[in-house]
């Protein structure tokens, strides 16, 4: 008897309840992130009111990344795109007009001050193209600055708001809390790197990703490849690197999570250089990994890079 008028008074009240709740539920608002690490900014920028994936994964190479008709698929059904642009995602256009998604399409990087992608390399120019993989005229990998990655927060929050004016309050609120967690995160990097002395910070990775990192926090970096991650370097140009690290222009050398780590290990050995690690470029690593978040892959890199430096 008990059991069935307390399931007469749940039905009275359960209408009730329930047109309370999908008044104040609207749905979360469907996001497309290029790759892991904007989609992270966008789960912390919109919280709960957004539903976010990614195209690219976690240790994905969003360069030679191939989209297929499932994410074409996918994109219709988001209501903003977010990607990096300077030309990371060489394969945006087309999926964008193949898809026919109305998504409204948010550059993360409008706003930052780009370097240009062949300025001021050390590793000899004459890269051999030979996948024809067409080169942006300008470096993508901006993120590794956290200054920029400030400069991504209010764009995407920005982009995020216009398209869901209803929750543009939630989305500043989280930005502004975001933005301080990466000023904080900035001054530990400026911290970790800084401690180590000026010659000994001289570095090796894969692929050019870490530019706008050496840039910022004053760090000299050479790579085996470009800025993109399938350019073949020559014979010439691995003699090259051999005879900069036998010369003492290297403290370490570092694999990458989206590169294959074989050229960096047969250059250690050819040399007797030190690996330092596995460093995080151009993707987020499986969640519970080192880098699981945006802040967290600075945060691995930077003590990877600190701590390896200061060894040399
Ligand atoms: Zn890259």
């Amino acid at each position: 008897m008990f059991t069935r008028r307390h399931a007469v008074s749940v039905l009275l009240s359960a209408p009730l309840f329930a047109g309370r709740a999908v008044a104040q539920a609207t749905p979360p608002l469907p996001v497309m992130a290029s790759f892991s690490i904007l989609a992270d900014m966008v789960r912390q920028i919109g919280g709960e009111q957004v539903a976010v994936t990614s195209l690219v994964g976690p240790d994905g190479d969003a360069h030679s990344y191939s989209p297929t008709p499932a994410d074409a698929r996918a994109l219709t059904a988001a209501r903003v795109f977010v990607v990096n642009g300077l030309g990371f995602e060489g394969w945006l256009t087309r999926l964008v007009r193949s898809s026919g998604t109305r998504a409204k399409v948010v550059t993360a990087s409008t706003g930052v001050t780009a370097l240009k992608a062949e300025e001021g390399h050390s590793h000899g120019h004459s890269h051999g193209h030979s996948h024809g993989h067409s080169h942006g005229a300008f470096d993508p990998h901006a993120w590794q600055d956290v200054t920029n990655a400030r400069i991504y927060v209010k764009a995407i929050a920005a982009g995020l708001s216009e398209v869901d004016a209803a929750r543009a309050d939630v989305f500043a609120r989280n930005a502004a809390a975001y933005d301080a967690t990466l000023a904080a995160l900035d001054a530990e990097i400026r911290a970790a790197i800084g401690a180590v002395p000026r010659a000994q910070r001289r570095l090796l990775t894969s692929h050019d990703a870490f530019r706008y990192f050496a840039k910022a926090y004053e760090v000299d970096v050479l790579a085996v490849r470009g800025v993109s991650s399938d350019s073949e370097p020559s014979a010439r140009q691995i003699a090259a690197l051999i005879r900069q690290i036998r010369q003492g222009k290297v403290s370490a050398l570092f694999m990458e999570n989206i590169s294959d780590p074989r050229s960096i290990q047969r250059l250690a050995a050819e040399t007797g250089a030190r690996i330092g690690g596995k460093l995080y470029s151009d993707a987020l690593s499986e969640a519970g990994g080192p880098a699981a978040t945006y802040v967290e892959m600075m945060r691995h890199n930077a003590r990877q890079i600190a701590g390896a430096m200061a060894q040399g």
